[in-house]
C-alpha cells in the first residue's frame, strides 16, 4: 500500500463546480476546500460527483482491480456504559441478554473464520467496566498464540477512552495514558484500530447522539496515539439523521487535518528516535495513519433517535417545502455550530437514501485526498447500491460478512459469502481481488478456478437478510428529549 502524501494546494477562488477543478483534484493536482466541498455536496449533478470520484479512485488504483477481505466481526461484549440514542445493540450488565463471550467462543469464532481463508478479525465490543485488563492481555495472547496468521483490528477510540478511564494508566496527559495502555495491547497481539465511534465529529450533534461517548477530540486524539506507535487505523463518518450537510465536511475535514498530521509527524523516516528504538514497541518500523475511510446511513429500527419524527422530504435533500432542515441551519465547515441556533435541532430526522450516500461517497473521495481506499458500505445499503458504489469512489468492497450484530441491531443488515462479493465486484466491471489488512492483494480472483467462476446453482448463494427486531424500550424514548 503506498502512502500518499504531498501538500496539494487549494483554490478557493474556483467555483467548486469548475470542471477544470473537479479535474485536477482527480489528478491528485488540487485539494477542496470545505466551503468547496460543502457546496458540491449541497448542489453538484449526482453523476458529475460520481464522474469525478471515480476518476479519482482510479487515479489511485487503476482501472481494473477492486478488493475485499475475509474477516470477522467479533462483538465481545454487548455490556456499555454509554447510551448512543442510535444504538439498539448495548444493553446493561443486568439486563437479560446482556452478554461477554467466554474465550473459547471468541476462539471458535476465529477457527471458523481461518477454515475459509479469513485473514483478520474486527473486535469491537460494548464499554464495559467489568472487564479488567489483563481480561484484554490474555485474550490477545491466546489469540495470537492460536491464530499467529490473523490480524487482530480492535477497539475503537470510545473503548479505548474508557479503557483510561477504568485502569487509570499512570501518565500527565491523555496522550500518556492512552499510549500506556495501547502499547500493553499492542505488545499482546493488536495490530491496529478500527474507525467506529466516529459519528459525527460536530460537537453539536455528537453531544446530542453519543451520550456517554467520548468527545471528537479524544477519539482523533486516540488515533493520533496508535498512528505514533505505528499502527494502520480506519476512519468512519455515520450520517443521516440529526446532522446538517456541512456537519459531514467538518468531519472529513478533521480526518484529513489529523492525517496531514500523522503524515507529517510519523511519515516514513520521521518516526521518533524514542519510538523507533523502544524494543517493547512492536512496529513502529514505518508511520501509522489512516488508511480507509467509510460512510454509511444512519439505520434507525430499535433506536431511540430513529423515533424522533422525520423531517419532510421528496428527494433525499430537499426540504419539502418546510423550511431548512434545522441540522443545515446550524452546521457550520468549521464546526462552530451551536444547539440553540434553531429550536428544532436534534428533534427532527432526515434519513439518508441511496443518492445521498451516494453522493456523500463521491464527495468523501474528492475531499480525503491523503486517504487511500473509500469503503463501500453494502453492508447497510445493499449489494446492488454497494456494486454501483464502486463507481462513487469507493475501490474495496470491505468484508465478507459471517456475523454482524450491531448494526443488524438498528435495522437490516446484509450478509454476503466471498463468490456473491466476487459476482457483485466482476459484474460492476472489475477484477476481484482478496487483500489483507494494508491492501496488498492476496489473491487475483481472474482465471477459471475464481469463487464466483465456480458456481453453478447461485441459490445457496443469495445475500442474507440480516435484521433483528426488538420491542423498543420505554427508558430509551426518554433519552432523546433528555440530550437538549
Ligand atoms: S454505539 Fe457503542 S458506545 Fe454507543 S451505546 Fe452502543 S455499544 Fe455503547
Amino acid at each position: 500500500m503506498p502512502t500518499i502524501y504531498r501538500l496539494l494546494p487549494e483554490c478557493p477562488d474556483l467555483d467548486p463546480l469548475d470542471l477544470g477543478l473537479l479535474a485536477a483534484v482527480a489528478r491528485g493536482e488540487a485539494r477542496l476546500t470545505p466551503e468547496q466541498g460543502l457546496a458540491l455536496l449541497e448542489c453538484a449533478p449526482l453523476h458529475t460527483l460520481g464522474r469525478y470520484a471515480d476518476a479519482r479512485c482510479r487515479a489511485l488504483h487503476g482501472d481494473h482491480i477492486r478488493t475485499y477481505v475475509i474477516d470477522r466481526n467479533i462483538n465481545y461484549t454487548n455490556v456499555c456504559t454509554a447510551k448512543c440514542t442510535f444504538c439498539a445493540f448495548r444493553r446493561d450488565a443486568t439486563d437479560q441478554d446482556a452478554y461477554t463471550l467466554e474465550y473459547d467462543q471468541l476462539y471458535e469464532k476465529v477457527a471458523e473464520l481461518s477454515a475459509i481463508g479469513g485473514t483478520q478479525i474486527l473486535l469491537q465490543g460494548g464499554m464495559n467496566p467489568e472487564l479488567p485488563l489483563d481480561w484484554y492481555l490474555d485474550l490477545l495472547a491466546g489469540l495470537k498464540e492460536r491464530f499467529p496468521h490473523i490480524h487482530v483490528h480492535g477497539f475503537s477510540p470510545p473503548e479505548f477512552i474508557e479503557f483510561v478511564n477504568f485502569f487509570d494508566p499512570p501518565g500527565a496527559t491523555l496522550e500518556d495514558k492512552l499510549r500506556w495502555v495501547m502499547v500493553r495491547l499492542q505488545q499482546a497481539g493488536l495490530d491496529s484500530l478500527p474507525g467506529a465511534g466516529g459519528e459525527i465529529f460536530a460537537p453539536a450533534v455528537r453531544t446530542k447522539i453519543g451520550l456517554g461517548k467520548c468527545t471528537a477530540e479524544a477519539w482523533l486524539t486516540t488515533m493520533y496515539v496508535a498512528h505514533s506507535l505505528g499502527m494502520f487505523t480506519s476512519a468512519t463518518m455515520m450520517f443521516g439523521h440529526i446532522e446538517g450537510l456541512a456537519d459531514r465536511v467538518h468531519h472529513m475535514r478533521l480526518v484529513r487535518e489529523w492525517q496531514d498530521r500523522a503524515l507529517l509527524d510519523f511519515g516514513e523516516g520521521q518516526i521518533p528516535e524514542s519510538v523507533r528504538t523502544d524494543p517493547s514497541i512492536k512496529s513502529p518500523r514505518t508511520g501509522g495513519h489512516y488508511v480507509s475511510f467509510i460512510s454509511w446511513p444512519f439505520q434507525p429500527d430499535n433506536t431511540p433517535l430513529g423515533r424522533l419524527k422525520e423531517w419532510p422530504q421528496p428527494g433525499d435533500l430537499g426540504d419539502g417545502g418546510a423550511g431548512e432542515f434545522p441540522g443545515d441551519a446550524i452546521a457550520r465547515v468549521d464546526g462552530s455550530g451551536t444547539k440553540d441556533m434553531h429550536p428544532e435541532f436534534g428533534r427532527r430526522l432526515r434519513l439518508a437514501g441511496s443518492t445521498a450516500y451516494l453522493r456523500t461517497q463521491a464527495v468523501s473521495r474528492l475531499m480525503l485526498d491523503n486517504i487511500y481506499s473509500i469503503g463501500s458500505s453494502w453492508v447497510t445499503m445493499g449489494p446492488h447500491i454497494g456494486q454501483l458504489a464502486l463507481h462513487y469512489g469507493a475501490n474495496d468492497m470491505g468484508s465478507v460478512m459471517m456475523e454482524e450484530n450491531v448494526v443488524s441491531a438498528a435495522g437490516t443488515t446484509y450478509c454476503l459469502d466471498e463468490p456473491v462479493l466476487n459476482h457483485l465486484i466482476r459484474e460492476a466491471g472489475f477484477t476481484p481481488a482478496q487483500r489483507d489488512n494494508v491492501y496488498d492483494i492476496l489473491k487475483l480472483n481472474h482465471g477459471p478456478d475464481s469463487p464466483d467462476l465456480l458456481v453453478d446453482d447461485w441459490s445457496r448463494h443469495r445475500a442474507a437478510k440480516l435484521a433483528i427486531h426488538l420491542e423498543p424500550k420505554p427508558s430509551a424514548a426518554l433519552t432523546v428529549g433528555a440530550t437538549d
